[in-house]
């Protein structure tokens, strides 16, 4: 952090707190050359890995997107939008811990069915045979048998 007064590369931290509910830490910072105090702000930078689509092209991660999918399969159905945002927090904090700097949208579409499968089955059913090309029953019918499994291993 270059001083803002004298431009010198060496400051201190002088003090570290926390602000805003815990999301910045505000540094009082000293410069080494010049003794000038001043504040600087720090917050995490929440980066979304990128989507690698099917056909192997790159996006930015669309969260409008991924909750209007959640929403059309949720329509008319009997979920609060409390729920959703909750289902929609949950969703992206499980894509910033992967950690990844991409990832598949494939990732991204089996997290929206587990969290649907949560909320409504009829959604789940209506989302899952939309997002996955199911070539009979039989498959779909093994996905949910898959996808109940890991909900029951995963909590
Ligand atoms: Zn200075």
């Amino acid at each position: 952090m270059h001083c803002p007064f004298c431009s010198t590369v060496d400051t201190k931290v002088i003090d570290s707190r926390l602000v805003a509910e815990g999301n910045n830490v505000r540094r009082r910072r000293e410069c080494i050359t010049c003794q000038e105090r001043f504040t600087t702000y720090e917050s995490a930078e929440l980066v979304m890995p990128r989507i690698i689509k099917q056909d192997g092209v790159r996006e930015p991660f669309n969260e409008d997107k991924m909750v209007g999918g959640l929403m059309t399969a949720l329509e008319k159905r009997p979920v609060s939008i409390e729920k959703v945002d909750e289902a929609v927090t949950k969703i992206k904090a499980f894509i910033r811990s992967t950690g990844e700097r991409e990832l598949p949208s494939r990732v991204i579409g089996e997290q929206v069915m587990k969290a649907l499968r949560e909320l409504d089955e009829v959604a789940f059913v209506r989302f899952a045979s939309v997002y996955r090309s199911f070539k009979d029953l039989e498959e779909f019918r093994a996905e949910i048998d898959r996808l109940a499994k890991d909900t029951t291993t995963n909590t």
